[in-house]
């Protein structure tokens, strides 16, 4: 199938058609609309992209989960950085990071007022940069969930093997299951099932997300980012409501698999130690979700740089972000919504990225109603 065939008019209206029927009755017998939680920040732009809030029935209320690495770094992770770069050190990292706020500046105001913050496209530009500048430091601020560790952990081990003596990584890496566990162990969601995400579980293997259903009763139906994907990954998840049943389903199989990427899996294993626990914006501490360099790479990991006072540590939140990220408030509920935060001056992480909710809802803002 092409690209064409996921967009493929068509064959939305037909799921769209089958989606209606199935959603009704359960939300009728539920007495309330169906509550189901798109995990992946990627599924929520989706959903505003092509309109699909618009053409679904009000019977199904999506909850935006907390799938956007960009959204749920905490301000501390965001310090930490910006007093490497204080010291002189070169400071980079993706494009995203750069804009979120920290306790007094983002890395982007930082690089305004002279320091040396530098936007890269991936971990192994780093290498590049730091083959070429051996008379500078550099850190790479890496962060992102399960997708973009093999490429962190790839770059570490390959700095390690060249023995770079002048490149570190500052790792805030974050794992999603245990994230979607302590979601579901706090109980505070009414949730009836997960729209699962494609992009983690190409790493991790559909096999992965078995407790989700196993443990805490809920279906899950992962799925891939166009509208014939999303809505039959959608359409599978109400069939399962519908019969009663409560699997992990993949609807996302040209991508992924069972087991996922056993090589990616392997470069993580390598280089990091995981089962750490890790904060996030809005959600807190989170047990076992983070993950650190392996002391036998201590010389490549910046956490050492640190002094005690830049550790992560709990700090006031600037904005509703957290209500937002646990789904308590949709995004233009927030009283700085498009008034004081906006794409060009976000105050909170969801404003950054273009997958952080707020951000999708400012964008296609014309789309929403209420
Ligand atoms: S509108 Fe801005 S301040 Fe409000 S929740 Fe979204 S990002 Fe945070």
């Amino acid at each position: 199938m092409t690209l064409e065939d996921f967009r493929d008019p068509g064959r939305v209206r037909v799921l769209l058609g089958a989606i209606r029927q199935e959603a009704e009755p359960l939300a009728q017998r539920l007495g309330r609309p169906l509550q189901i939680m798109e995990v992946c920040g990627g599924h929520t732009h989706a959903i505003f992209r092509f309109g699909l809030d618009q053409l679904l029935p009000k019977s199904i209320e999506f909850i935006h989960g907390p799938g956007c690495p960009v959204c749920v770094l905490p301000v501390a992770a965001v310090d930490q950085a910006l007093a490497l770069a204080e010291r002189g050190l070169v400071l980079a990292s993706f494009g995203d990071p750069m804009r979120v706020p920290g306790t007094h500046m983002s890395l982007l105001e930082a690089k305004a007022k002279g320091m040396d913050v530098r936007i890269l496209y991936s971990p192994l530009d780093a290498l590049a940069l730091a083959r070429k500048e051996p008379g500078r430091q550099f850190v790479f601020f890496s962060i992102g969930f399960d997708t973009t560790m093999p490429a962190a952990a790839c770059s570490l081990l390959a700095a390690a093997r060249e023995g770079l003596g002048n490149l570190r990584f500052l790792c805030h890496h974050i794992r999603l299951m245990p994230t979607l566990e302590a979601l579901l162990t706090a109980g505070e969601l009414r949730l009836d099932g997960f729209v699962g995400p494609g992009h983690v579980a190409t790493v991790i293997g559909a096999g992965a997300f078995a407790p989700v259903a196993a443990r805490h009763g809920k279906p899950l139906v992962i799925a891939g980012f166009e509208p014939v994907d999303f809505l039959q990954a959608l359409y599978q998840l109400l069939l399962q409501l519908k019969e009663g049943r409560c699997a992990i389903e993949n609807a996302y199989g040209r991508v992924v698999s069972e087991a996922g990427n056993l090589a990616a899996q392997a470069a993580i294993a390598q280089a990091f130690e995981e089962g750490v626990d890790a904060e996030w914006r809005g959600l807190g501490l989170v047990p076992g979700s983070g993950v650190r360099v392996r002391e036998a790479f201590r010389d490549w990991d910046a956490a050492p740089l640190l002094a005690f006072d830049t550790l992560p540590q709990r700090r006031p939140e600037p904005c509703q972000c957290s209500q937002v990220l646990i789904g308590r408030l949709k995004p233009n509920q927030c009283p700085h919504f498009g008034k004081g935060c906006s794409p060009q001056h976000p105050l909170g992480a969801l404003m950054v990225s273009t997958e952080g909710a707020c951000a999708a809802y400012h964008q296609y803002k014309e789309a929403i109603h209420g």
